[in-house]
């Protein structure tokens, strides 16, 4: 796990890796992640484990999805969250 080359540090591999895969639950980069960890199978910020594992999202995450979602729709494509209807 820490066979690292010279010169770069797990720092720089977090912030890299933050930014190119936001948490999909709360959209964060991982080091902002808000989201809890799940009392099931202990991953954070998994989807899957709010359709499977019975994880409900706290309000932080909520606040934290919106606005990382409203930021998407400047750039990139739209984000539909509620193409779902219960
Ligand atoms: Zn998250
Ligand atoms: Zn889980």
């Amino acid at each position: 796990m820490s066979n690292l080359p010279p010169g770069v540090t797990q720092r720089m591999i977090d912030e890299a890796y933050g930014w190119d895969a936001p948490c999909a639950v709360c959209g964060c980069a991982e080091a902002e992640c808000v989201c809890p960890e799940c009392s099931h199978c202990g991953t954070v910020g998994d989807p899957r484990c709010y359709d499977e594992h019975g994880m409900e999202h706290t309000p932080e995450q909520l606040e934290m999805a919106r606005l990382n979602a409203r930021t998407d729709e400047e750039g990139s494509h739209p984000h539909t969250e509620d193409g779902e209807s219960w």
